[in-house]
This record gives structure tokens, sequence and C-alpha cells, in this order.
């Protein structure tokens, strides 16, 4: 049995309107799941069912062996980090990371050898412990509220796009932060991003979400290179994964411009197919190229350069160490034992016969 096991949860609002569907979820101790997917594809109504702050429509939630459903926010052990931090701006931070613990009774010294260790571990100086969160900068908020998280000792850790607001510089230090106290303190944690780049850094599982649905749940590795969907495929990477449109028959991929033989898909039904491929698995080469790409710009990256070029309508992304800086033109060769093929009408990926 895992940790927490989410079966069949919907949400319907008092409105009527179903924002998530079907949700299932195996989270096992010491997971990083992060939960990923547009705006408004329910990420945040999952992540308060968790939290007990959303009531479930249908479905159960298990958290060590209990039901929670009808379980209240204070009685589910869980801790939440919001957006917004959410601290209380009349109390200090002390007073703010110690609150909870108060709350549940705790004694005044358990409390304070708590709020010291937090504090301690967010590094808060003792002089940012008597200010009031108002004098305090975003990412000195963000420690508050996350010290004020660590000194719960929570089962569950849930945070809902904890550094949205701070900036880009911030935001890559205090993602690093919380890898390192999840490694250290051997937490679970149910995290919310709409920022696929904070899905792969982070993530021991990705969950990601469409519409209400979970499109696909995996370690990031996988799920970026065996995306079950386009849009799993479109949503992760950067740049976009490379689709060209083509036909596949007896297992050989054929546009107008070239043609390629795919034999593990010998035995596809719907010839009418998006090749997929990610940028990094297009080559430029010398000779025996597949095609040629018209360049379009280059994007320098220091040490790599992105070439968007275009192959007749279609954009096609390379990513390479080359100098092609005053190419107007480059050969490319495809790997392609990392082609994914995609049907054009169900939008699904196609399984080739020798595919796990
Ligand atoms: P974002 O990344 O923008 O925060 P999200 O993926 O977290 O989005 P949710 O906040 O979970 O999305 O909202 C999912 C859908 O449910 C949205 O279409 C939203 O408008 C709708 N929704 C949220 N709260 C309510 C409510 N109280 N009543 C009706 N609909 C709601």
């Amino acid at each position: 049995m895992s940790y927490l096991s989410i079966k069949h949860v919907d949400k319907v609002y008092p409105n009527g309107f179903c924002a998530v569907k079907d949700f299932n979820l195996e989270v096992d101790q010491h997971d990083f799941v992060v939960i990923v997917g547009p705006s408004g594809c329910g990420k945040s109504t999952m992540l308060r069912m968790i939290s007990g702050l959303e009531s479930i429509t249908e479905g159960e939630m298990i958290l060590e062996d209990k039901k929670i459903n009808q379980f209240s926010p204070k009685d589910r052990d869980i801790a939440m980090v919001f957006q917004n931090y959410a601290l209380y701006p009349h109390m200090s931070v002390y007073d703010n990371i110690g609150f909870s613990l108060l709350v549940r009774k705790k004694n005044r010294r358990t409390v304070h050898e708590k709020v010291m260790n937090a504090s301690k571990i967010v590094e808060i100086s003792d002089d940012q412990l008597k200010r009031k969160p108002t004098q305090l900068s975003g990412g000195q908020r963000q420690r508050v509220a996350l010290g004020r998280t660590i000194a719960r000792d929570a089962k569950l850790f849930l945070m809902d796009e904890p550094l949205s607001n701070l900036d880009a510089k911030l935001r890559g230090d205090m993602r690093v932060e919380i890898i390192e106290l999840w490694r250290k303190y051997n937490q679970t944690i149910i995290y919310v991003s709409h920022d696929q780049v904070e899905a792969m850094t982070m993530a021991t599982k990705i969950v990601l979400m469409n519409n209400g649905v979970i499109e696909q749940v995996g370690a990031p590795n996988h799920v970026y290179n065996h995306p079950e969907t386009l849009f799993a495929a479109t949503f992760l990477g950067t740049p976009q994964i490379n689709l060209i449109p083509g036909k596949i028959e007896n297992g050989c991929f054929e546009n107008e411009f070239f043609s390629i033989s795919l034999p593990e898909y010998k035995n596809v039904t719907n010839p009418n197919v998006l090749l997929g491929i990610r940028s990094e698995n297009v080559s430029i080469v010398k000779e025996k190229e597949d095609f040629k790409v018209e360049v379009d710009y280059v994007e320098y990256l220091g040490a790599k350069s992105i070439v968007h070029g275009m192959l007749g309508e279609t954009t096609v992304a390379i990513n390479t160490k080359e100098d092609v800086f005053d190419s107007k033109e480059c050969k490319v060769k495809l790997n392609t034992s990392k082609i994914i093929l995609f049907d054009v009408e169900t939008s699904k990926a196609i399984r080739g016969d020798s595919n796990e």
C-alpha cells in the first residue's frame, strides 16, 4: 500500500463545473511529486482536496491506511505552503512560524525549539525573527512560509506554486534549497507548478494534468522520452518537440521532403502521423543527410545554439554545438531510435513493435 493513495477522485464545484475527473495517484514515502499543467487544468483544486480545504465530490483519499476524505484540514497532519505565503501580517516572524504549533497545543518550550530549529534550516536570522512579514523581502517571506511548514513535522507537505512570486534568480536558488531540504529531511512533498522546468528539475514523479484529467504520470525523464500523448510531448521540453507531418506505410515514414525507414512501425493501421523528434536528436551533418532545413534564425546560448529552420511549412529546431551562424541551409540527420510517432486522429503516441 502506498503512503498516500488517491483513487478515482472527482471535483464538481457547486456551480456544476467539473474541475477534476477520475484522478488516480499513488504517492510513496519520500516522493517529490510535481503536479504540472497549464492554467486552469485543476492542479490547485487537487492540492486543496488533499489538504482538506476543498471537499472531495467522488472517490477516496487514503493517507497511511486512514481514509481522510472527511477529516478537517487540521486533523490531516498535512502542511501547506501557498503562492502568496499566507503569513499573518500582525504577527512577528517568530510567531508566524510557531502559531500552528501553539494551536496544536504544544508547550512553549517545544514551540521555541521547533521555531529555532526551522529558522536555522531555512536561514532566518534572529533579527528577522523579530520583524513583521512586511519588513522582509519576497524571498525572505517565502523562507518564513517554508520554515513554518518545516516546524510542523507534518506527514505530507503541499506546496502550491510557492516560488512564482519570486524573480528568476531567486526562484532558481530557492528551487535548489527546497530540493536540499527534501533530501535531508526525508519529507514527502506534493508540489504544484505550471512551470515545466520546475517539474523536470524537482520531481521524482511528474503528474501532468490537462483539462481536469491526468495525461501522464512518471519520472521526468520517462515522460520526456516516452510521452504518451501529443500534449505530454509538447508540454515538456524547450524548444518544443519537432512535429513533422507525413504518412507511415509498411514501416516507412514519408512526406514530400524525405523518407525514412522505421521498421518497428510496420503494423501501423492509420497512416496519417506526426513524426516527433526532440531538437537534441536532430544533428547537423556534412553528408548522408535525411533532409535539408532552410535556416530562419539561430539562438546562441553559449555552450550550444538552437537553429530554428523550416522544412516546407514545418518549423524544425536543432540543438547543436556546430558553428552555424552564416548558414542559410543545414543538412540534418535524425536519430531514428528517438523518433516518436503520433496518430493524427487520436493525438496519442503509436507503439512500435519493439517499444517497451
Ligand atoms: P492555475 O495554474 O491558473 O492556478 P489550476 O490548474 O490550479 O490553475 P484550478 O485553480 O484548480 O486550476 O481551477 C481549475 C478549474 O476550476 C478552473 O477552470 C477554475 O476556473 C475552476 N474553479 C476553481 N475554483 C472554482 C470554484 N470555486 N467554482 C467553480 N469553478 C472553479
